[in-house]
């Protein structure tokens, strides 16, 4: 179905930072498949553990014990600081196992219809109650009635949340990315996080969080509530790097939160199955042996202090901004079309919220190559800048 404007190309095959298109052709990839691949493509620890898996066992469904499953989510909730996991197979899935956690939670506390407060500028997924708790008209038009127990905020605002804390009792939980991806590789003040903590906790609120685009080191620490002082969330959602391009999602409680869901209260055919979560063992096997989190801190300063030298001054650039591997550099106008520019050039970016030049590269990057996607963003940027 048409759901995709696509660039004109299709790769055939992939290692580390590169791509090669069926006609052969290289390009340096800066997106990693939209923060998926952080490991780069076919790592080898990745790609092993896969075709080892295949082997053995994919898939035997959750109406049986699955050890790999138990080992996984043990291990990914000792390092997010969490007490159990449910895993599905993407984002928005990992999102909706998150939106019924709080509902079910609300209707335990005898709250009739409880309501999940969700801010401007967010993304949350394209199923339809993660549509509705997107903040972004284009991703909800067409597709009403939209979901009911949401109210909207404006982003970074806390002010803004004690006012709906005060105006809304059947409010059960606040939902955020800790930085915005989609919406543009938004940065919140220091404090914002730990003031939505301390409010979840005056107001017996769940928080939230959406680490889909921002967990697995790509910000420099294992998860970007990291960054912040008291900020652990009681629920967290994990897919796009979990399985460095298995699909996997997670939704890792802590807490009052961990124990709400109840057998028969929710599942997946797929989820956990042997195969994703195989990948996901090799993937966090990597990014700690490898010590990927430091290592995207230190290339993300590498990148971001590359571009404040040569684009800081330059007209027409509004701002550049970036935690760790999250990297953007916002114009003054829609640059879309710099997209294609780049892929004609070997090199793949993105640009998101309109005038957004994303870059989420793998965390495997060399300090060359570093260096090469700068270089090649600056020369885009400019000769941007000075046709337009
Ligand atoms: C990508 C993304 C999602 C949706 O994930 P899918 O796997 O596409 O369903 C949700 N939230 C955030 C922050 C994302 O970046």
């Amino acid at each position: 179905m048409a759901t995709y404007s696509r660039l004109p190309v299709s790769f055939a095959r992939g290692a580390g930072a590169w791509l090669w298109d069926s006609a052969g052709n290289k390009y340096l990839d800066a997106l990693s498949g939209i923060a998926v691949c952080g490991l780069g493509h076919a790592h080898p620890a990745v790609s092993e553990a896969i075709c080892a898996q295949a082997g053995e066992l994919v898939h035997t469904s959750n109406l049986y014990g699955i050890d790999i499953q138990s080992a996984l989510g043990e291990r990914l909730a000792h390092i997010a600081g969490m007490d159990k996991v449910f895993f599905g197979n993407s984002g928005a899935e990992a999102n909706e196992a998150a939106l019924k956690l709080a509902r079910l939670y609300g209707h335990n506390k005898g709250i009739e219809v409880p309501t999940v407060v969700v801010t401007e500028g967010s993304f949350h997924g394209r199923t339809i109650a993660t549509l509705t708790a997107t903040g972004n008209r284009k991703v909800q038009a067409g597709f009403e009635p939209l979901v009911q127990g949401f109210v909207r905020v404006p982003w970074n605002d806390i002010e803004a949340l004690e006012k709906v804390a005060a105006n809304n009792p059947s409010i059960v939980a606040v939902l955020v990315e800790p930085v915005q991806g989609e919406g543009g590789i938004r940065i919140p003040d220091a404090a914002y996080l730990s003031g939505i903590r301390a409010l979840c906790d005056q107001n017996d609120w769940l928080m939230i969080l959406d680490e889909i685009q921002t967990g697995m080191c790509r910000t420099g620490k294992w998860f970007a509530y990291q960054h912040a002082t008291d900020a652990t969330p009681d629920v967290m959602t994990l897919a796009k790097a979990l399985g460095n391009g298995v699909p996997i999602g997670a939704c890792l409680a802590r807490g009052k939160a961990a124990g709400v869901f109840e057998p028969g209260k929710h599942g997946s055919t797929f989820g956990g199955n042997p195969l994703a979560c195989r990948a996901a063992q090799a993937v966090i096997d990597t990014l700690e042996r490898e010590n990927l989190a430091a290592r995207a801190a230190q290339l993300g300063e590498r990148m971001l202090a590359g571009f404040t030298t040569r684009l800081g001054a330059t007209a027409g650039v509004v701002e550049i901004r970036g935690l760790g591997l999250m990297l953007a550099i916002e114009l003054d106008r829609p640059c879309s079309e710099l997209m294609q520019q780049a892929l004609q050039k070997g090199l793949l970016i993105n640009v998101t919220a309109e005038r957004v030049v994303r870059l989420l590269p793998p965390l495997v990057l060399s300090d060359d190559e570093a260096d090469a996607i700068v270089d090649g963003v600056f020369e885009l940027i400019t000769s941007f800048l000075s046709t337009e």
